[in-house]
């Protein structure tokens, strides 16, 4: 696949250091291109649709709010929503995004014992704007990872 010069200039956005501290690649060393494309094919083989996703990612962090910051039991799920602390840019530059954070694992699970990653969904609107436009949920060993599988274990 050849790269675009906007893919270019957001891939080197999504370093450490650039819009966040720890960058949206995590120690993932395909190229941010590759992950994209894999993971389109994990959504392919696992039924899911990145608009369907997305929707209920927010419909989950809007449900979660009424915790006020607690977690709180959402069907067979804990959700966390966080305030939002300021804003950031998306790395393709088509828009600004509250810096919150959700975090989505199941209910019967201890929290303690979810890991990010494994067990937990952790987001913010970004993440989810980036799933939704951008088909990129973040290089593996990211915090903010929307890892496939875990996508379809938990959410649906
Ligand atoms: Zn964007």
């Amino acid at each position: 696949m050849k790269q675009s010069p906007a893919d270019k200039q957001a891939f080197q956005k999504m370093l450490p250091g650039v819009i966040t501290a720890v960058g949206f690649l995590g120690d993932d060393d395909r190229s941010p291109e590759r992950i994209i494309e894999e993971d389109g094919i994990f959504f392919d083989e696992l039924g899911l649709d990145f608009d369907m996703v997305a929707d209920t990612l927010e419909e989950l962090q809007r449900r979660g709010e009424a915790g006020l910051g607690e977690p709180i039991t959402v069907g067979e799920l804990l959700v966390q929503s966080g305030d939002a602390r300021g804003m950031l840019p998306c790395p393709w530059g088509d828009g600004f995004f509250h810096k919150n954070a959700v975090s989505v694992s199941p209910a019967d699970v201890p929290l303690e014992s979810c890991v990010e990653g494994e067990g937990m969904l952790i987001y913010s609107e970004l993440s989810v704007h980036m799933l939704r436009v951008h088909h990129f949920c973040q290089g593996r060993g990211s915090p903010f990872r929307l890892e496939p599988a875990l996508i379809k274990r938990l959410l649906f």
